[in-house]
């Protein structure tokens, strides 16, 4: 198979942040793989801004030691790394004040893309965004890239919106949601949209449910100050699993173009119903004999934040009517995985008798480990004793059936800021999405602080919480073992 990688317009990105964590473990090294990939193309320039006194040698340095970490183990050509580095240069910047701003607007060419990455703290967004008009380094065709949280509420996310509307057309702002950038999400929409199979099947005549789970096994580290203020919901549901829920549940867009697939999703987030609170369901992870609680983690012993979330939630639409999409995400759990699973209806009438047992096609839509996706399907155990039954997975691993394209294939944050650069907004949240998510969100969250709700325990390295088990159990259902 030919790779085809679609080329893009020398750029000048200026990464604010550029000394971050995130810029160290996800941009500069994903800039650099794309850069091996020949996509980086010549006289593009990188420019890394904070308020760090260093000069180009000293982040240069920076930059090598975070390829060499965090890149991947990429191999390339000798001298890539030199050529590379020679694309990235640094300018001492404050936010807040006046200092390198026009330094930084002397190293901007007029001829190239220009692309600002917001990779600092929101608090800081509004200040870079009026700073880049007053300054001159914004032109009509600039774009901005910003990155999560976008709000910590519907309230806070408008006033984001509204900030940056005052600077930037809407056209003009990408709303990072790296998972958006992932393979397997964009392959959702191939396999949906690009074949005859699954879509007359794809509504609640066919499909039983639907569960989406992403579990991690990490704690919240080091994040334990912003994650207390956040917790799962905030975090993860407000804008993941809402998002991978709106690919599953939209309609086809007549096209596959920005406005097209964002209107859909839209629709989606505002078919949603508001959720019942007997069907959410909060955790915490407790100790471990090797490990510390989430309250230690976070270090503060009275949190009632939650490391967990499941919610059994509706789509309240003709396709949907009566279809429950549950969803879970939590930390400390016993394995890594996040995956989609579309579990369809029973066959309508067994001709082989109740001894054959319930058996349903589940199509499971891998985003990690191995991204892939597998299709359960009924076949008869071989051997002689009659017509029994038996589930197999007809399986697809990318690594093993594209091989070294698959390996090649960029990672979400290189997709996301090619697609930056070519200017398609298709794989990034609109305003308005964002907004109908808090507003979705928002009333869920005041009803645990109404009741005081309190997360339940959960023992790490579980599945979650017992009354998560017990949520589907309730309903005849069970929920897809977590598992690697
Ligand atoms: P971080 O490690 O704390 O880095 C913050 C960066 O901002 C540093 O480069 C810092 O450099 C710079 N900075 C702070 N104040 C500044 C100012 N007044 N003017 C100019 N630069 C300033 O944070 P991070 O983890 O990289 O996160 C950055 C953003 O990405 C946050 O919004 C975070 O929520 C989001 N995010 C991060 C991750 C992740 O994995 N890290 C994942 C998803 C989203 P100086 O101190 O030198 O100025």
């Amino acid at each position: 198979m030919v790779s085809r990688v679609i080329p893009v317009d020398p750029f000048d990105l200026v990464i604010f942040g550029g000394t971050g964590d995130l810029a160290r473990r996800k941009i500069l090294p994903g800039l650099f793989r794309r850069f091996c990939s020949g996509q980086m193309p010549e006289g593009s320039q990188i420019i890394g801004a904070a308020r760090s006194d260093i000069d180009d040698a000293e982040y240069r340095n920076m930059v090598s030691d975070a390829v060499e970490e965090f890149g991947g183990g990429r191999t390339c050509e000798r001298g890539t790394l030199e050529a590379f580095l020679d694309t990235i240069h640094f300018v001492t910047t404050d936010a807040k004040g006046d200092g390198g701003w026009n330094e930084l607007n002397g190293k901007m060419r007029p001829d190239c893309v220009r692309a600002f990455y917001f990779s600092v703290g929101p608090s800081l967004f509004g200040d870079l965004a009026e700073r880049l008009h007053r300054f001159g380094l914004a032109t009509p065709d600039s774009r901005i890239v910003v990155e999560k949280p976008f709000g910590h509420d519907l309230k806070s996310a408008k006033a984001l919106n509204a900030t940056l509307a005052q600077h930037f057309d809407e056209a003009q702002i990408y709303r990072i949601d790296h998972y958006l950038g992932k393979e397997t999400v964009q392959n959702l929409m191939a396999v949906r949209f690009g074949n005859m199979l699954f879509e007359p099947l794809w509504n609640a005549q066919y499909v039983d449910h639907i569960q989406i789970t992403v579990a991690e096994t990490v704690g919240v580290g080091g994040r334990g100050s912003y994650y207390d203020k956040s917790g799962a919901m905030r975090d993860m549901v407000q804008n993941h699993l809402m998002q991978l829920l709106c690919l599953i549940a939209m309609e086809p867009p007549a096209k596959f173009d920005p406005d097209a697939v964002r209107d859909e999703k839209l629709k989606v987030i505002r078919a949603l119903e508001p959720v019942d609170w007997h069907h959410v369901v909060r955790g915490q992870y407790g100790a471990a004999r090797d490990a510390p609680s989430y309250r230690e983690d976070v270090e503060n012993p009275k949190s009632s934040t939650e490391s967990f979330v499941a919610m059994k939630c509706h789509v309240s639409n003709w396709r949907w009517a009566g279809t429950p999409f549950y969803m879970r995400t939590g930390k400390r759990l016993k394995a890594r995985t996040s995956e989609i699973a579309v579990v369809f209806k029973d066959a309508p009438h067994s001709i082989f008798g109740v001894d054959a047992g319930r058996h349903r096609n589940v199509l499971a839509i891998r985003l990690q480990p191995n991204e892939g996706m597998t299709l359960d399907v009924t076949i008869k155990e071989p051997g002689p004793g009659g017509m029994r039954l038996l589930d197999v997975p007809l399986d697809m691993s990318f690594a093993e059936t594209l091989g070294a394209e698959a390996e090649e294939a960029p990672d979400a944050y290189e997709r996301l800021i090619m697609d930056v650069i070519r200017g398609d907004q298709t794989l990034f949240m609109r305003g308005d999405e964002v907004e109908a998510a808090w507003a979705w969100t928002d009333p869920i969250i005041a009803d645990w602080v109404m009741r005081n709700d309190v997360p339940k325990e959960y023992e790490p390295a579980s599945s979650g919480p017992e009354d998560a088990l017990m949520l589907m159990h309730r309903d005849g259902r069970k929920w897809r073992e977590v598992k690697a």
